[in-house]
């Protein structure tokens, strides 16, 4: 039997399981996705044991992605990202495990399956903590012109300077609202929209020609995501990132194409 999991603090409400559970139920794998929940300090010790079990695959979540970095071979996105969100046992000879962030390739495919162009679009990203980065090399790896707006001005500063071709902003409503007249796609890569009623765009700045998608997926409908749909703009919520990194782990991990419909179905469920 495989064994793949998920390396968190915690973990009880992840949606990972049943997610790759059902692909493993849809293509007749004998495996298994099992959470796991270190200390923090355990982190080392956890990828080490993990190898040395025998496990297949693990996925890295809050608050153990940026520490992974520096226990596993990076690839060159997850590097530039600075965290780990899927690593890969499968190269015994190798030293160290390998380290991917499909948090990233999980946005831009996502966005990819609502057909929206990314190539030349302008693009704002709204938040540069974890989620902000990898969206915001995805899209720009992508081809798009990428502004990123953060509460914590300089964070943002810090993240354009890395993001080739991006720029800084704060989060105030008139840079907001100049920004996004110009642009096509708008990502909220902060938690706000968690707690119901909050959004970190005012709805006057929205309009018909954007594509608008959310990273929180609790709630699935987001203000943001109501704000945008009401001015005619379409809209992408986060569960479709939430599947598309799973997706890419899964194929990463397997070799094989994703069964997409069951996962989706499995997530979907559960939301
Ligand atoms: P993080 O590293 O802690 O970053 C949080 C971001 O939110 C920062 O940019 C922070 O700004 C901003 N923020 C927090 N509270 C704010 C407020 N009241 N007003 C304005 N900005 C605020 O978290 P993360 O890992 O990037 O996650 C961000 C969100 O994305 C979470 O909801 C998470 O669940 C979601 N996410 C979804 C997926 C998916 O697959 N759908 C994947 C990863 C993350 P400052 O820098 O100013 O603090």
């Amino acid at each position: 039997m495989d064994v793949f999991g998920l390396l968190g603090n915690p973990v009880d409400h992840s949606l990972s399981p049943p997610m790759h559970e059902a692909a493993y139920d849809e293509l007749g794998f004998d495996a298994r996705y099992v959470t796991f929940e270190p200390e923090p300090d355990d982190l080392a010790a956890a990828i080490d044991g993990a190898a040395a079990l025998g496990i297949t695959g693990l996925n890295v979540t809050i608050p153990f992605k940026q520490d992974a970095l520096d226990l596993v071979e990076p690839d060159d996105l997850a590097a530039r990202i600075g965290a780990v969100n899927t690593i890969d046992f499968s190269n015994s000879a190798a030293e160290q495990p390998t380290g991917y962030n499909t948090d990233a390739a999980g946005a831009l495919r996502a966005l990819r399956e609502h057909e929206v162009t990314i190539e030349n679009a302008a693009a704002v990203v709204v938040g540069a903590g974890g989620a902000g980065r990898a969206i915001s090399f995805a899209l720009s790896d992508a081809g798009a012109d990428v502004a990123i707006a953060n509460r914590t001005e300089s964070t943002a500063h810090d993240l354009a300077a890395d993001v080739p071709g991006a720029t800084g902003h704060d989060l105030a409503a008139d840079t907001l609202d100049s920004l996004l007249a110009q642009a096509d796609v708008l990502v909220n890569a902060t938690s706000v929209g968690m707690e119901d009623g909050a959004t970190p765009v005012p709805a006057d700045a929205l309009h018909a020609e954007l594509v608008v998608m959310d990273a929180v997926y609790r709630p699935l409908e987001t203000r943001l995501l109501r704000d945008a749909a009401a001015v005619g703009a379409q809209t992408v919520d986060g569960a479709w990132m939430l599947l598309y990194q799973g997706v890419e782990a899964f194929e990463l991990w397997t070799g094989r194409d994703a069964p997409v419909d069951e996962m989706n179905r499995a997530l979907r469920s559960r939301l």
